[in-house]
């Protein structure tokens, strides 16, 4: 393999980048409030970073958010302090009545909390992301005079339905994984091992703007391919290999996620049947996509096209997820799914077939619910050549 000449960032790339649209975060805490009755609480105890980050745009690696009907208490520690200030000043949480009150302490968080919410009798805790231990100490010494009230997806709700200023971002780190495949994608003739043309992948699109991976690139040659979340190993990808490649951008905190498999030479009949076979059944789950479609439906529509070819026991997952924030957040779209889509919900669609024989085929789109149907952010085409 040859070493890389670095490409150059696409200029549309470049524009994109520099106009993602602003965050309405004081819209958010005001719809956070308008659901703390709804969830049977008076104040609202958010300790999950990426629901503090998609609330207050705070990045780093440590801070708590008190929020009732008429306060919102950020608390950090000094490692944090010209960050935040900074970070909470650009939300547009520095004045108006959604303002801050930003505390910088390494140990008055305990008394600051606790007074923040003194007066608020019943007091939500986010219960899937509290540990057992925090949950006790909370109880014990915290807020000894509170109800503490378990409350599930309360912000994971919200986050649901991206609004514009994400819908951007989503956008742009699409385009940055669409623009890396298409950089580096012919190098697969190169015989790269399976690491290396990951290494090229993850290189390209932090250089095009990703600030990183949104997971672990998947580079699945071969009979690796068969295996759906396979890592990249030291094998050599070679004429007759399907190349399972799934990867995505982050972009401002929201990632990108998408599956192409490229074949390298030309394809066995069973491949080249396999090949057909998913294109067709992920395109019969993106055409069954649309605002008020039960989730599950669209899982059903990708199994049957794979089962009718005789593959079913072959296609081992589910059919998408949501992305944002989180690579894999809600809904899930599965056979178990209860959600029904809503316009302006990113999922995934990707089907896959894997034989250990003939290796793995995926595709994967990650699309935009809409009225009648889906806008796809992912715009590499299905079948691209190496
Ligand atoms: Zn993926
Ligand atoms: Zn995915």
């Amino acid at each position: 393999m040859t070493d890389l000449v670095a490409p150059a960032t696409p200029p549309a790339l470049t524009k994109r980048l520099a106009a993602l649209a602003p965050t309405d975060h004081t819209g958010r805490v005001q719809r956070l409030r308008a659901q703390l009755a709804e969830h049977e609480c008076d104040a609202l105890l958010v300790t999950h970073l990426t629901n503090i980050r998609w609330l207050t745009g705070f990045t780093g690696s440590a801070a708590m958010v008190a929020v009732t009907d008429d306060d919102l208490l950020f608390v950090t520690d000094g490692r944090y302090t010209e960050q935040a200030v900074d970070q909470l000043g650009r939300a547009g949480l520095a004045h108006g009545s959604s303002a801050a009150r930003i505390e910088i302490t390494g140990k008055a968080q305990q008394q600051l909390v606790a007074a923040a919410v003194a007066d608020r009798r019943r007091l939500g805790l986010e219960a899937d992301h509290v540990t057992w231990a925090a949950r006790l100490r909370y109880g014990d010494e915290w807020f000894p005079g509170h109800e503490l009230v378990a409350t599930r997806g309360v912000l994971e709700d919200l986050r649901l339905v991206k609004d514009h200023a994400e819908l951007t971002r989503m956008e742009a780190a699409a385009a940055v994984a669409d623009a890396a495949l298409a950089a580096v994608r012919h190098r697969l003739l190169d015989g790269p091992t399976e690491v290396e043309f990951g290494l090229e992948l993850d290189t390209t699109m932090r250089r095009f703007g990703a600030s990183g991976p949104s997971f672990e690139t998947i580079v699945g040659s071969g009979p690796n391919g068969a295996r759906p979340h396979a890592r990249p190993s030291r094998r050599r990808i070679t004429e007759g290999d399907l190349v399972v490649l799934d990867f995505g951008a982050v972009v401002d905190g929201y990632c990108s996620d998408m599956t192409r498999t490229v074949m390298v030479g030309e394809p066995d009949p069973t491949q080249a049947r396999m090949l057909a076979v998913v294109t067709e059944a992920q395109a019969a789950g993106v055409a069954a996509i649309a605002a008020g479609v039960a989730a599950c439906d669209v899982d059903t529509a990708c199994r049957e096209v794979i089962e009718a070819a005789g593959w079913g026991d072959a296609f081992t997952h589910a059919t998408g997820h949501g992305v944002g924030l989180d690579i894999h957040e809600a809904p899930r779209v599965s056979a178990s799914s209860t959600t029904t889509l809503a316009v302006d919900q990113v999922v995934t669609v990707e089907p896959g077939v894997y034989l250990p024989e003939h290796g793995g085929v995926r595709v994967e789109d990650s699309l935009v619910v809409t009225a009648t149907g889906s806008r796809s952010l992912t715009l590499t085409p299905k079948r691209p050549a190496p």
